[in-house]
């Protein structure tokens, strides 16, 4: 999971980037980077969060009206500078791109592109081989006369070559910005419009926040180019039957404030704790109080708490400076930071049986850690619902989830996983609910791969073993950058 942005302004449009990425930032904290363009590229880049990579200093030097931005956390890649994004290369007129997603034939293309186009990369980040791909399209369709129809030209290309998702924002110097996103349509991406500004953004609360309107998403398989007098291009490329996002995004990953492909987050997790509180009721459990694991399982909680009409109280306080567990890169780093993360309040607690929601168990760490904190914390009975069913399968679409041997759900039966995390009782949702409360009345289609193993994408099992291979192959060589100034 990553965060884009993509900006055509009438000015410097840094300033705007750098606070879309901050709305953005909960979609990735391990690194940061910005390029614009105004007679040559300036790009800065390094890891961390978005406020410790860019100064004063780099902001000034970040000239120009056309610029993308992107906060990362790592799938393909090590997680090392090298990797962080945008990229760019000079020729054809000179292209930047940043993405978010996950190439799952990565390897392949990289190798396509090293044998057969001499292209040697500078990076494992896999937005570099669709830049590279894109690239050697665009010289070959070129066409200066009608530039959107060599884009189209070389999206197709991308379509044809590039496997899994990603949902790219980019520019060609002196020509404009574009943005397309990939058939299935798995990751988000919106297209907002201030006066003649344009942008392009992974959540529409980049959008608000800096008043942009969010005219509508990107649609799966459809290219979208400003060109250099703002006249906008867009063209659907390719319609597949059925599209699917990535239904996790409202369960987890999104901002509450975010509206994704016509579903308003926040009321995709009211509906979410609604179809929660029905499985609840199914079970022998009297719980004195509900209480959310904060910050995504709040607005679930709410409606646990009107179908078991019992009360819900913020028992848990988070502290709000430590990043979100799910998405640091290693366990010992998970188990620590949980710790740090979470605080009971102990008069909602002693004595009491709580109810507690939560969004999804991924490895149980964190909800081991919970559960023992409520016991600590002299609760009589800890229950735990989870907004989400059984995670059981990788994701190969940018979610670092990438083996199944991380996955408590995989191993163990829900009886045994209640038992390791020390609940009193373990309820999930089902995989029905899931989709009746996120796609309410719009739709029922989505991206379910993790809970079920159907890819949209139809990766073969051999492919899934081979990322699953690389994946633990470069999370063992993880390199930390924390030191590294960045570029
Ligand atoms: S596999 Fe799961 S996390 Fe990955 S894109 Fe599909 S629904 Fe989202």
């Amino acid at each position: 999971m990553c965060g884009v942005i993509g900006i055509y302004g009438n000015d410097d449009v840094v300033y705007e980037i750098y606070e879309g990425l901050i709305a953005l930032q909960h979609r990735g904290q391990d690194s940061a980077g910005i390029i614009t363009y105004d007679e040559m590229f300036h790009l800065k880049k390094g890891m961390g969060l978005v406020n410790n990579v860019f100064k004063e200093k780099n902001i000034i030097r970040l000239k120009g009206k056309m610029g993308i931005g992107h906060v990362r956390y790592p799938t393909i890649g090590f997680g090392s500078i090298e990797d962080a994004q945008p990229f760019y290369i000079n020729y054809p007129f000179g292209i930047a791109m940043a993405h978010n997603g996950n190439v799952t034939n990565y390897y392949q293309l990289r190798e396509i592109l090293e044998k057969k186009f001499y292209r040697k990369l500078t990076s494992y980040s896999d937005v570099e081989v669709i830049l590279n791909i894109f690239g050697v399209a665009l010289e070959k369709y070129l066409n200066k006369k009608n530039l959107f129809s060599s884009l189209v030209s070389a999206t197709r290309e991308v379509f044809k070559w590039v496997k899994g998702s990603y949902s790219v924002v980019g520019i060609i110097a002196d020509y404009g910005i574009f943005a397309f996103r990939d058939p299935y349509g798995i990751k988000p991406l919106g297209f907002g419009k201030k006066n003649d500004n344009y942008a392009f953004a992974s959540e529409s609360v980049a959008f608000d926040m800096l008043d942009y309107r969010f005219v509508r998403d990107v649609y799966p398989g459809e290219l979208i180019f400003i060109d250099k007098d703002k006249k906008v291009y867009s063209k659907r490329l390719r319609k597949q039957k059925h599209t699917y996002p990535c239904i996790f995004e409202y369960v987890y990953f999104a901002r509450p404030d975010s509206v994704i492909d016509g579903i308003g987050v926040y009321e995709a997790r009211l509906r979410l704790g609604e179809e929660l509180g029905k499985e609840c009721l199914k079970e022998d459990i009297k719980p004195d109080v509900i209480i959310p694991v904060p910050d995504t399982a709040r607005a679930a909680a709410f409606s646990v708490s009107k179908i078991l009409k019992v009360d819900c109280k913020e028992g848990l306080i988070k502290n709000r400076y430590i990043p979100r567990t799910f998405i640091m890169p290693t366990q010992r780093e998970r188990e620590i930071k949980v710790r740090q993360k979470l605080n009971p309040i102990k008069s909602e607690i002693e004595n009491k049986k709580i109810l507690v929601v939560d969004d999804s168990i991924v490895r149980g760490t964190t909800s081991r850690e919970i559960v023992a904190l409520l016991k600590k914390a002299k609760a009589k009975e800890v229950y735990l619902a989870i907004t989400c069913p059984p995670l059981r399968f990788p994701c190969v679409y940018g979610i670092d989830m990438m083996t199944r041997g991380e996955f408590i759900a995989k191993k163990y039966s829900i009886k045994k996983i209640q038992e390791i995390i020390g609940a009193d009782k373990l309820i999930y949702q089902t995989i029905e609910g899931l989709i009746k409360a996120v796609g309410g009345e719009k739709r029922n289609n989505f991206c379910t791969a993790c809970f079920t193993g159907i890819y949209p994408t139809k990766i073969k099992k051999e492919e899934i073993e081979k990322l699953e291979k690389e994946r633990i192959k470069t999370k063992n060589y993880f390199i930390k950058g924390g030191e590294d100034e960045g570029v």
